[in-house]
């Protein structure tokens, strides 16, 4: 066993961390049917008016307002009905004093009218007449043209991340794709000689490999392509070719072979390849986490432990995974409430703890670092300091929800 040289504070590993970050640079364009999600890489600026022209937000009938400034249900204004226009009609008629054109929802509005009373507020009379029974005042129940969005005017920032009503201000004018940053291509990578493929038969010794998929699925989750690598046995030149294969993808995470036993041998396959930046951080579940930079590529080696290995692509590789993929961090709920039953904790380390969510109570739910139903039967977690050693029952808790 080689020990590890020293551990660092969980507050250490994050400021390593964030200093490693480079933000990806590529960029590529996508269909807007494939845009939600990603990150904007240049402004979108209307090239036409949304609205593109003045149009009735209402069904009813185009007037001229000061036709009406009488109206009332005693007193109507009986108007002449000239044209009826529906909507992507453009009508060739000019509306007069004293004359109206129906008009539904969408349609463009005729030339001389300033105003639509809507269908409500009126009556048919005889011989194609309207009566308007209120008052409509000029530019009422209408959207003018550009009052959404004026040619020249940027619907989207550099930066900005495509909601889906961003989305739609794009589709509203009329661009079909956009340019954005590319999703960071993340090579996803198991060690072990006893890792197999769910799917094939087990042999004896052997165990399914749980953390490539809990990892592939974080990855799709926070903007990166899980790009899954065949799982690799432990030996030093096994683990330098992965390595070197790897080198095309923007972000590397292997699992296991991260600790300090005889066959954990990423620590020399990253001083044979690259610059180990920490090893070893004072967290649990998680200690042995490894992260290093392999040529310009940064790499994560996560612990073999499934619930190890997941707990920290939570909290260290999800923040890095979102920051080189330009996305906001992440803002997980949090729920305040009592714990159902006292926790002792002795460990010198930054404990997350999971739990389960009932009836307003955090009850613990940790069995092991190698259980992923520590994880898989849990709702969240909550967090004890390195220097607390017990959380009484009932105290009121932090839940950071998964
Ligand atoms: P290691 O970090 O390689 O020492 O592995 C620690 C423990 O996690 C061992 O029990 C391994 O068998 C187990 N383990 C390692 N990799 C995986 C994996 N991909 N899926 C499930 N368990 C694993
Ligand atoms: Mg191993």
């Amino acid at each position: 066993m080689r020990p590890f040289a020293s551990t660092i504070s969980l507050e250490e590993a994050r400021r390593r961390l964030d200093a490693a970050v480079r933000p990806i640079e590529r960029r590529e364009r996508v269909a807007l049917a494939a845009a939600a999600g990603r990150v904007a890489a240049a402004p979108v600026v209307a090239t036409i008016d949304v609205p593109p022209f003045a149009r009735s937000a209402m069904d009813g009938y185009a007037v001229i307002a000061a036709d009406t400034v009488a109206a009332s249900k005693e007193t109507p204004a009986r108007l002449r009905l000239v044209d009826r226009i529906f909507t992507a009609q453009v009508s060739t008629v000019t509306v007069g004093r004293g004359a109206c054109a129906e008009i539904a929802t969408g349609a463009p509005l005729p030339a001389g009218a300033d105003a639509v009373v809507m269908v409500e507020e009126t009556a048919r009379g005889g011989d194609g007449a309207v009566d308007v029974l209120s008052v409509v005042h000029s530019g009422q129940n209408i959207g003018r043209r550009g009052g959404d969005i004026m040619a020249g005017d940027a619907v989207i920032g550099d930066g900005d991340v495509l909601t889906p009503s961003r989305v739609g201000a794009i589709a509203a004018v009329g661009a079909a794709d956009v340019d954005v940053f590319a999703r960071p291509r993340v090579a996803i990578l198991s060690t072990g000689n006893e890792v197999v493929e769910p799917g094939q038969p087990l042999p004896p010794g052997h165990i399914y490999d749980v953390n490539r998929f809990t990892l592939g699925a974080i990855v799709e989750a926070h903007g990166g392509i899980a790009d899954p690598r065949r799982a690799t046995e432990d030996t030093v030149d096994a683990l330098i070719a992965a390595l070197d294969a790897a080198a095309d993808a923007d972000l590397i995470v292997f699992s296991g072979g991260s600790s300090v036993g005889d066959r954990d041998l990423v620590v020399d396959a990253i001083a044979a390849r690259g610059e180990m930046i920490f090893h070893g951080i004072a967290v649990r579940p998680g200690k042995p986490t490894a992260f290093a930079r392999v040529g310009a590529v940064p790499f994560f080696g996560m612990p073999g432990n499934p619930t190890s290995c997941l707990s920290n692509a939570y909290i260290l590789l999800v923040p890095f995974l979102r920051a080189l993929a330009r996305l906001p961090p992440h803002a997980p709920r949090t729920l305040m409430i009592p714990l159902g039953r006292r926790i002792a904790s002795a460990v010198n380390r930054h404990q997350f703890y999971t739990v389960t969510v009932r009836d307003g109570v955090a009850q613990p739910a940790f069995k092991g670092s190698g259980d992923i139903t520590s994880l898989s039967r849990a709702d969240g977690y909550i967090e004890i300091p390195a220097d607390q050693n017990v959380i009484e029952q009932g105290t009121l808790v932090t839940v950071t929800m998964f």
